[in-house]
């Protein structure tokens, strides 16, 4: 059986790299896409890893090359999920983690509709703007960018079958990974164990 695709969007500095970190620790088969990007990596950033880190021109070719599942420009810079590497994680059965801003979030719902969908919302403006300001990865120019752009992607929330609010970071990541455990009972995604348990049944002699 096939993994889920599982979509996780929120304005910047909503939480998700946060929260994506916590439920990779307690859900088991997952795995996560790393995006290619031409955005220059911040301290610690690891090549492969947090990113892809691409010129221009290697990003263009990768969309010439129709290597994208989907791809955006998203606060200045150009930002793409490999078809390739999605496909082979839910080849392998484990649910793949797109981390991707709301215009690539609803280009994959569009093409893929059982894709689940998860949008992360911060408590309020104030507390978002504290949080980007506290992480300190931006310059003053980038901060403004990120907190003007948050205001239309929080107005598409309701694209999303799911909303976390993240307030308590623990009780945040704990409803986003009973999301993840829950769309995995669904009775569609679960047709060939179900068979072969009902198989058993059919074979006993009792
Ligand atoms: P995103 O990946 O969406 O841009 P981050 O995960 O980097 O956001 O979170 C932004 C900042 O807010 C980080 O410094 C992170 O440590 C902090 N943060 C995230 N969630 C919470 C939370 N629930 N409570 C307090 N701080 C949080
Ligand atoms: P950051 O620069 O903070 O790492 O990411 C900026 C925004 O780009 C975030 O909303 C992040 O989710 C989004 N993003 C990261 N990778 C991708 C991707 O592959 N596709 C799209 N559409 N957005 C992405």
């Amino acid at each position: 059986m096939k993994g889920n695709l599982i979509i996780i969007s929120s304005p910047s500095g909503g939480g998700k790299g946060t929260l994506i970190k916590e439920i990779l620790e307690r859900v088991p088969s997952l795995g996560y896409s790393v995006s290619l990007t031409t955005r220059a990596p911040r301290f610690g950033e690891e090549n492969g890893r947090h990113y892809h880190f691409v010129t221009k021109e290697e990003f263009q070719k990768e969309i010439d090359d129709g290597g994208f599942l989907e791809y955006a420009e998203v606060h200045g810079n150009l930002y793409g999920t490999s078809r390739a590497q999605t496909e082979r994680i839910t080849a392998e059965g484990r649910d793949v983690i797109l981390e991707i801003d709301v215009q690539g979030a609803e280009a994959v719902m569009d093409k893929i509709p059982n894709a689940v969908s998860i949008f992360i919302l911060p408590p309020s403006f104030e507390t978002l703007r504290a949080r980007l300001v506290a992480r300190a990865t931006e310059s003053n120019d980038d901060l403004d960018i990120r907190l003007k752009n948050s205001h239309y992607e929080v107005s598409r929330y309701a694209r999303f079958k799911y909303v976390i609010v993240n307030d308590e970071l623990s009780v945040a990541a704990s409803r986003l990974s009973s999301v993840i455990v829950a769309e995995r009972q669904l009775l569609d995604r679960q047709v060939d164990s179900i068979r072969s348990i009902l198989d058993s049944f059919e074979r006993s002699d009792a």
